[in-house]
């Protein structure tokens, strides 16, 4: 039953008992009015019996005095007392007009018999004397007669005052015990009034009001300790409680609000520090592995629910090389075609799916999962990708974090750049730009430092010199002779491989060093790149260059001879070569009593 419906009876119920109770006291008060009224007649009886009685007596004494002393003053009060007698008759007629029982009545008639009985006699006596018949009106009023008169007087007095009495004290003890029983029902009504009364008022104030606030001081609490899980009732009242649930529904929905934005604005926050702390080590990147390295490692920190792989440009601007990926993207790792990649032609962020609303990028297999692809721009130019994968638990993820993605994509982009470039100048500075080689001044570093470390371990040097180089050149153009030059820096590439590093020490010379190895694995090496060099013709502009080769000087670093003289003895070794008839090989040591001369002579 809801409590408007028990306020509601208990209302009413209070009211009938109100009304009740006040019939009740009603009833009661009615009730003492009889109790009154009864009173009243019996005390009119009592009076009348008294003066009926009173009045005999005085009349009787009044004779007998007059009886006795003969002054008429007693006959005048004896005269008197009759018309008073005649009074209380009128008043017993009364009396018995208000209703008295026969037993009564009859009491009362014998009453006034008696009284009258013995009237007659002291009129008599009175008479008597008046006659001057004293001894008589003595006899009659000290006589035996008038005595058993006033006695039966009395009697009868007593017996009509008895029966009244029982009748008058009936009366009033049940308009009495009647009063008694209202005023108790009247009593009962009142108190079950009050204590239903009370009783609806502690209810309601219990239900309406304590319980709420009970309630609500436990939310309050709670919601004080930042506890927005609390259940907050939606309480529709029109009151203050009421009001009261509002107020703090809408604190809560506030707090809540409040907590939402401070957790955005935190992830925000952690965002942008990951994304600036990335930016920082990408910018101190040496190698493009570190580069992809970096972004392997902060991008799924950036976005958990992206996987993704980077992908560089190659040198050649042809394809798309995959460098580095995350969270194991599915798309398989493959290079492909920049014209593949839609955000890489249009130069900004594309969204492929399977919704068929857009081109999907071809360089991507089934589409399992939406693709975001960011192209990589340094100056407007491409440079790279990045392809993020959505995961099944972070839908919508790619295309939510888009301006992120581009700040990281420009940041990347630019990193990749400055790589680049930063590659580009230091080829520049140690690389010959004709043959790709290192140049001398790097051979000199790498020496120096070898020098310096010297550490017993073997190091051999191949010095080689192109046989009649300057033919090329006067014959077919220093094109030919360039390359002529090329081909054989190739060739010793090739043969080399990464048995050591080739350098183009000058002109048409060449060096190769070749860390721990001993001078006769550099001089099967060394063999068998001139014979490499010497198995083919060349031929440029659809002319035959004819045979090209070369002499090799060999030499050997190790703990009984210096690094520091490693060059010039190959050097001299080579000379030696060249003396014996060029297209050869030479071990250091062997020739190296008459190097001096040779290269005078050279
Ligand atoms: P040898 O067998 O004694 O070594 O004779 P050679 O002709 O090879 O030696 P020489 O020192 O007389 O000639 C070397 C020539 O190489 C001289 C120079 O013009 C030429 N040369 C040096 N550097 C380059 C280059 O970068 N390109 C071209 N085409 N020629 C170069
Ligand atoms: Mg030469
Ligand atoms: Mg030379």
């Amino acid at each position: 039953m809801r409590i408007n419906e028990i306020t509601n009876w208990a209302y009413s119920v209070t009211v009938v008992l109100t009304v009740l109770s006040g019939g009740a006291f009603i009833m009661s008060s009615r009730s003492a009015g009889d109790e009154r009224a009864a009173l009243q007649e019996a005390k009119s009886f009592d009076d009348l019996s008294d003066a009926l009685e009173l009045g005999a007596e005085q009349r009787s004494d009044a004779a007998r005095l007059f009886v006795m002393t003969g002054e008429q003053r007693h006959a005048d009060v004896f005269r008197a007392d009759e018309s008073e007698e005649h009074r209380l008759e009128k008043e017993a007629d009364e009396v018995r007009s208000r209703g008295l029982s026969t037993v009564e009545a009859a009491a009362l008639s014998e009453v006034e018999r008696d009284a009258d009985a013995l009237d007659t006699i002291e009129e008599e006596a009175v008479a008597a004397l008046a006659e001057n018949k004293r001894a008589d009106a003595s006899a009659i009023m000290f006589g035996a007669e008038h005595e058993r008169l006033q006695t039966a007087l009395a009697d009868t007095v007593s017996r009509f005052r008895q029966l009244v009495g029982m009748r008058t004290q009936a009366l009033v003890d049940d308009a009495k015990a009647a009063s008694d029983v209202w005023s108790i029902v009247a009593k009962v009504m009142l108190g079950l009034t009050a204590a239903l009364f009370l009783g609806v008022l502690y209810f309601i104030f219990k239900r309406r009001v304590a319980m709420p606030l009970t309630h609500m001081t436990g939310i309050v609490t709670r919601l004080a300790r930042q506890d927005y899980a609390v259940d907050v009732p939606l309480d529709a009242r029109r009151d203050e409680i009421g009001d009261m649930h509002q107020a703090i529904h809408l604190f809560r929905d506030n707090a809540l609000e409040r907590d939402r934005l401070d957790v955005e604005l935190r992830a925000e926050q952690r965002t942008k520090d990951l994304i600036l702390q990335m930016m920082h080590r990408l910018q101190a990147c040496l190698t493009q592995a570190e580069l992809a390295n970096v972004v392997s490692l902060f991008a799924p920190q950036i976005f958990p629910g992206l996987a993704g792989r980077l992908y560089v440009l190659n040198d050649s601007r042809t394809l798309l090389a995959p460098a580095g990926d995350w969270l194991e993207p599915q798309q398989p790792t493959i290079s492909f075609a920049p014209n593949a990649c839609w955000g890489v032609r249009r130069g900004r962020a594309h969204f492929s799916h399977d919704h068929r609303d857009d081109v999907p990028c071809a360089h991507l297999s089934a589409l399992s999962s939406p693709c975001l692809c960011v192209p990589l721009t340094a100056q407007g130019d491409a440079i790279g990708l990045l392809c993020l994968e959505e995961r099944d638990q972070a839908p919508g993820a790619a295309e939510s974090s888009r301006l992120y993605f581009e700040l990281i994509a420009e940041n990347v982009g630019l990193a990749v750049a400055n790589l680049q470039l930063r590659d580009r100048l230091m080829n520049l500075a140690v690389r010959d730009a004709l043959t790709g080689l290192l140049n001398r001044r790097c051979l000199d570093e790498v020496l120096l430092r070898a020098s310096r470390e010297e550490g017993g371990k073997p190091l051999s040097c191949l010095m080689m010199d192109i046989d009649h180089f300057k033919r090329f050149n006067d014959e077919f153009g220093h094109d030919a002779g360039d390359k002529v030059m090329q081909y054989v820096a190739q060739m010793i590439l090739d043969v080399v491989d990464t048995a050591g590093t080739c350098y183009r020490f000058g002109g048409e010379e060449f060096a190769v060093l070749l860390p721990e190895c001993g001078d006769s694995a550099a001089f099967a090496l060394a063999e068998r790149l001139r014979e490499k060099i010497a198995t083919a013709p060349l031929s440029h502009g659809g002319r035959i260059l004819g045979m090209v080769s070369v002499s090799i000087g060999v030499a050997e670093a190790n703990s009984t001879t210096a690094v520091g003289k490693l060059v010039t003895r190959a050097d001299s070794a080579l000379l030696s070569a060249k003396a014996g008839g060029r297209n050869r090989t030479e071990l250091a040591g062997k020739a190296e009593a008459g190097t001096a001369d040779l290269r005078s002579h050279a």
